[in-house]
């Protein structure tokens, strides 16, 4: 059975995705969805970019526009309101806020960010050139668990987003999985399985197979998301995305709302 939800979609407003918020609801519709919750990134507190968050002063509008879907799809779509928060160590605090300013259903934590450097924006790969891959993982790898610590986010995104351009590490990395895992159990949150990673360089899904089984076997639960920045993408293979969690040991995914677990949907 395809999941009936996807927790991962952008708008307009991030300045890198394409189509209405309303054009997104008929995909998931024709798609054969019963909910969908926007996710778009909520502005970086660390330093303004217009090209890959909204602005804190277009929050209002992002809500606004959102429960204007709402309204419209009311008979056909459950909406749900989330958002994508970087994780940036030392902003903790600030994040906390910003995400008090506006009731959501989740909220979702990513790590696009070692340090200053934008490890997964095409703009900035060079930087992989003259970086040792090894500790660029584990960079990584630390910074996930720290936020999870940080007790901010409901999901986490795309766990292994380190691996999108396919530059692979050249030891065994289970050590650091394993470690996220025990984390990740002890502090409650979430894991998304995000099927965009087929649509990048690594042409995988986000998290891989053997990473997703060290999580099932702690028993992280898993919501899906199709990361889509452009309206057709949504709910886009979530087939395969199904297969991966099945085959990972997966049974059940979870649904959200007001920032808590409200249910669980079987997979098959
Ligand atoms: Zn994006
Ligand atoms: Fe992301
Ligand atoms: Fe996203
Ligand atoms: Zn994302």
């Amino acid at each position: 059975m395809l999941p009936v939800s996807d927790y991962h979609m952008h708008t307009p407003l991030c300045g890198h995705a394409s189509g209405a918020p309303q054009a997104y609801a008929r995909q998931a519709v024709k798609a054969g969805l019963a909910q969908i919750g926007f996710s778009d990134h909520a502005p970086l507190l660390s330093h303004k970019d217009p090209t890959i968050t909204m602005d804190r002063s277009q929050l209002p509008i992002y809500h606004h526009m959102i429960e204007r879907v709402r309204a419209e799809f009311n008979d056909t779509l459950k909406v749900l309101v989330g958002i994508e928060a970087d994780f940036i160590p030392g902003f903790e605090e600030q994040t906390r806020s910003l995400l008090a300013e506006y009731p959501y259903d989740y909220v979702i934590g990513s790590v696009h960010f070692i340090e200053k450097w934008g490890f997964d924006d095409p703009i900035q790969m060079k930087e992989w050139d003259i970086r040792d891959v090894n500790e660029v993982y584990r960079d990584y790898n630390r910074l996930l668990r720290q936020s999870a610590q940080a007790r901010l986010f409901d999901i986490l995104a795309h766990i292994d987003l380190v691996k999108k351009f396919d530059f692979r590490p050249t030891v065994d990395m289970t050590a650091e999985i394993e470690e996220n895992a025990r984390v990740f159990k002890k502090t409650g949150v979430v894991i998304e399985i995000n099927t965009s990673g087929l649509r990048k360089p690594v042409q995988e899904i986000y998290p891989s197979l053997h990473d997703l089984k060290l999580y099932c076997a702690q028993g992280i639960p898993i919501t899906f998301g199709s990361d889509a920045h452009r309206p057709e993408d949504v709910g886009s293979h979530f087939d395969k995305g199904v297969e991966l969690a099945l085959a990972a040991g997966y049974k059940e995914y979870v649904l959200f709302e007001k920032r808590k677990i409200v249910g669980t949907a079987a997979l098959i």
